[in-house]
């Protein structure tokens, strides 16, 4: 009990030494401003009574103080000073609860009253608590302390989670710990990588759009071998055409008579050729012991890449036609040559377009009227369209659907044969009035026309007396002068053989060079057929000046072509003709 007392005196005399030094560090003035009777407090400890402060005071000072710390930026000055005027108060009452527990332990200590010592020294705590809080607070009024981080350290003290004096985290820049500072620069450089790989690729996209921007649109030709070369089953390219295999997808039955043949690649991969629309295609097949070559419009759109339709009017009598619409079935496979033809129009040829079809002649129309509408052409397209009864109407349904979801598409259709009761739309043949009631100023209009030879015949006869240039109508016809009788050519070529025949008077003759042949050329007669009737190889397909298929060059001499459709401008002026078309007066030299 002896050093029990010992260690009593010693706490109660470092703790007065200490608690005067705080409280005369207090300014003096305001200290004696707020408590006059500071000095008495010592004195008149022993009448205030320990129960007075243990109840009224108790750790109510501290909870009052910190929250007003957190919002002191806030506060007016007139808050400002009454913070104040209550923290000093609250040392007061703090400092004087310490010395009353002293003094109380002191007396409980020499009376061995163990209940008392305890009770005395949860008071010495709960004062210098109070003290503590509105020393802080007194702190930051007067000497300028954050008063946010002081309430933060204090209930952080709280809470344990500070750490012990003299272990506090060291810090860095910003402060930050190493670690913290080591992810932040990692995320930092990740999100420059990022940046920059983005800023990279859209460098690339926009450069990559600027070439493609800047490349001109391909010719057929270019198309073809283009996606020829990068074609497993290409046989070499005649006339910059693909040629090879293609296998019958789908067969659809369009009228009675018609029908749609689907071709698609045998390893199902898009198409390993490019057209435009309004060109042909080439099959050589043998219906029986010859080889024979037809061509067919391709009446699908080019913007379909899997995938080229042809559509075939089945002739009673015709070799090629019957076959395919009455023993081709889905799967088979065709050799095929394609693209052919010069009559396209992709809508950058003229601002309008006017369509003049007449039975099958359908077939090329309807490819233009598909690829423009797919494209969404804004412009007008007129289509007039010339047939005999409605159950021959080819593409009626799908005109229907287009003519519905496309307003500048104008379709006007007239049936030559049906009675009144079966159509209710004209039933006369083309003529003038019918052609310019429909399309209005149709002189400044470019027009193509495709069916039978006098249909066309007829149409170019109306255009020309409603006053279009010939330039602006571009013709084909299917049914063509046949000059030996069919279409058909076998695939057996003659090797040349030297011929020279004696010229006839006032006959000119025709040097086909490659070949080492001269022979005479009749004025009613054409390069091709004499070329043919001499064994002279030169292709051909239409016979009527529109797909360019017979295109030679002329070597020497001069020719008179009565329909050049199927020849450029440039290459007329290159020296070129076409075969189907050329005659002369004059002695010509031909590179064939
Ligand atoms: C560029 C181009 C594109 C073409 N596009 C298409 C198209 O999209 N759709 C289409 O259907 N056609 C098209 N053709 C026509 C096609 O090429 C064929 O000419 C057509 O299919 C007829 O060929 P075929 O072998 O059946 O008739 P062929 O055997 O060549 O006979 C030709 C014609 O003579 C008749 N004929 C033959 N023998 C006799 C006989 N003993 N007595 C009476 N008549 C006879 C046939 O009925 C037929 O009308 C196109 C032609 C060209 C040049």
């Amino acid at each position: 009990m002896k050093n029990l007392q010992a260690i009593n005196v010693t706490v109660l005399l470092s703790l007065m030494l200490s608690l005067g030094s705080v409280c005369f560090a207090q300014p003096r003035s305001a200290h004696q401003k707020h408590h006059p009777k500071a000095g008495k407090g010592r004195m008149g400890r022993g009448r205030m009574g320990k129960g007075h402060m243990g109840r009224g005071h108790r750790g109510r000072g501290e909870r009052e103080l910190y929250p007003k710390l957190i919002s002191l930026p806030d506060l007016s000055p007139e808050q400002r000073v009454k913070l104040r005027r209550v923290s000093y108060t609250l040392m007061l009452r703090g400092l004087t609860l310490m010395l009353e527990s002293v003094d109380d332990l002191f007396r409980a200590s020499i009376d061995e009253d163990l209940d008392r010592m305890h009770s005395a020294t949860l008071r010495l705590r709960t004062g210098l608590k109070q003290f503590e809080s509105a020393l802080a607070t007194t702190r930051a009024i007067e000497q300028g302390a954050s008063p946010r981080n002081e309430a933060l350290r204090w209930f952080k003290s709280e809470l344990h989670l500070l750490p012990p004096v003299g272990q506090e985290r060291k810090t860095l820049i910003f402060g930050m710990s190493p670690f913290h500072l080591t992810i932040c620069s990692v995320l930092v450089i990740f999100m420059i990588l990022m940046l920059w790989m983005y800023v990279h690729k859209m460098k690339k996209a926009a450069s990559l759009l600027q070439t493609l921007q800047n490349v001109p649109p391909p010719s057929p030709k270019t198309q073809t071998l283009e996606r020829a070369s990068a074609h497993q089953e290409v046989a070499t390219p005649r006339s910059g055409k693909w040629s090879g295999q293609l296998k019958v997808g789908s067969i659809f039955s369009e009228t009675p008579n018609v029908k749609t043949f689907r071709f698609v690649s045998p390893d199902e991969s898009p198409l390993p050729f490019a057209y435009l629309p309004g060109q042909f295609l080439t099959l050589s097949l043998k219906p029986d012991d010859k080889v024979v070559k037809r061509s067919y419009t391709i009446s699908s759109s080019p913007t379909q890449r899997y995938y080229c339709e042809i559509t075939v009017k089945r002739e009673e009598h015709g070799l090629v036609s019957k076959y395919l619409c009455d023993h081709l079935t889905e799967g088979g496979t065709l050799d095929i040559s394609a693209p052919g033809g010069r009559l396209t129009f992709t809508g950058k040829e003229a601002d309008s377009i006017v369509l003049l079809a007449g039975g099958v002649g359908i077939t090329p129309m309807m490819s233009v009227i598909r690829y423009l509408t797919d494209i969404g052409w804004p412009k007008d397209i007129y289509l007039f369209y010339s047939c005999r009864h409605p159950e021959e109407f080819i593409f009626r349904e799908e005109l229907e659907y287009l003519q519905a979801r496309h307003p500048k598409l104008h379709v006007l259709v007239t049936m030559t044969k049906a009675k009144k009761e079966e159509w209710p739309g004209p039933r006369e043949r083309l003529n003038k009035t019918l052609l310019s009631e429909f399309i209005p100023d149709i002189s400044s209009k470019r027009v193509h026309i495709c069916g039978s030879v006098p249909m066309t015949a007829a149409a170019k006869s109306i255009l020309s007396e409603l006053g279009l240039p010939k330039e602006q109508v571009k013709s084909e016809s299917f049914g063509g002068q046949k000059k030996k009788g069919t279409q058909a050519q076998t695939e057996e070529r003659q090797e040349p053989t030297e011929v020279t025949q004696a010229p006839k008077e006032g006959v000119p003759q025709v040097t086909f060079q490659k070949s080492k042949k001269s022979v005479d050329l009749p004025h009613d007669k054409c390069i091709l057929e004499v070329a043919e009737e001499n064994g002279v190889d030169i292709d051909y397909t239409c016979r009527e000046g529109t797909c360019g298929d017979c295109i030679v060059k002329i070597l020497s001499g001069e020719v008179n072509m009565e329909c050049e459709d199927g020849l450029d401008p440039e290459e007329k002026a290159q020296g070129f003709a076409l075969a189907c078309q050329a005659k002369s007066t004059k002695d010509v030299v031909v590179d064939a």
